[in-house]
């Protein structure tokens, strides 16, 4: 069976994230650096992430059940079925805004590109980059040696933004269809990736959002999402000077997670616009003695 017609995503989206941060922009200019560099990133994955074709994956629903009981991510690496020819495209503009930004050295920039025209390390690079998150437990694909060898934080660093379109429409297409009610994980039940951020719902429930593929999930509010304490008297709660942004901390790991509250913001979450306005949080918090998920 053909793959659907895609919908279009209307470009609507796109600019109300740029005026979002724009407006952070003149009310922080502390923050114009942040903000630019997330604007850059976020033009270049949202004019790839509309042509992309939708992945198929068929979901039977038995299958599924069970791989949430296993706490094992919905979808598989060959599931992406990517393009390689966008892969380079999109790992080669990350490596470019990241560089612009001075987010990564330039020797790492060079080495990206040398990578890219060497075809054929880029992607048992990636695949292992997803695989490794997602499916941990499994054995490692073997890769052979970057040469020369990038830094581990750079690479990261590209792979996460180069990526993020092609997970991120998975996500789009997946989500709306599964019943994800089983995944009790705090990992993502797509692509086994972190939360990058929170967000509570209009009836207070909490979902937390995925660092790599953006899609979220419900995930118990009292309940840390890095150690799992569950003692409230051992979880505390903050606010900076918006109060629709919370610090969830927790007493037992030390580590913390920003959440945006719906029920006190004038719009929905969004994930691109949120984790920049939430920076000064960061401070804050780990002021405080935490540090981040
Ligand atoms: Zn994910
Ligand atoms: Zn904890």
């Amino acid at each position: 069976m053909p793959p659907p017609e895609q919908p279009r995503r209307p470009v609507r989206s796109q600019s109300r994230e740029v005026v979002e941060l724009n407006q952070i922009k003149a009310a922080h200019p502390e923050l114009a650096t942040a903000v630019d560099l997330q604007i850059e990133l976020v033009g270049v994955q949202r004019r790839l992430q509309a042509r992309l074709p939708l992945p198929w994956i068929e979901v039977d629903a038995r299958w599924l059940a069970e791989e949430q009981r296993h706490g094992r991510p919905l979808v598989r690496f060959k599931d992406l079925r990517l393009e390689w020819s966008d892969v380079r495209f999109m790992v080669r503009q990350a490596a470019d805004v990241l560089r612009r930004f001075d987010m990564i050295e330039s020797d790492d920039h060079a080495r990206v590109q040398h990578l890219i025209r060497e075809g054929h390390q880029l992607e048992p690079l990636v695949a292992r980059w997803y695989s490794t998150q997602a499916f941990p437990d499994d054995p490692t694909p073997e890769t052979p040696p970057v040469d020369p060898p990038i830094s581990p934080e750079a690479l990261e660093l590209v792979l996460l933004f180069a990526m993020r379109p092609f997970l991120a429409r998975c996500a789009e297409m997946l989500l709306p269809q599964v019943d994800l009610t089983a995944w009790t994980h705090p990992r993502c039940p797509l692509c086994g990736g972190d939360p990058e951020m929170g967000a509570l719902n209009a009836a207070g429930d909490r979902m937390l959002v995925c660092g790599r593929c953006t899609g979220a999930w419900t995930f118990d509010s009292g309940v840390c999402p890095f150690c799992r304490n569950d003692d409230r008297s051992l979880l505390s709660t903050f606010t900076g000077s918006d109060p629709c942004y919370l610090i969830e901390a927790c007493n037992v790991c030390r580590r913390y997670i920003k959440t945006f509250d719906s029920r006190r913001g004038t719009r929905p979450f969004m994930l691109a616009v949120d984790s920049v306005a939430t920076l000064p949080l960061d401070a804050a918090a780990m002021q405080k003695g935490y540090t981040g998920g």
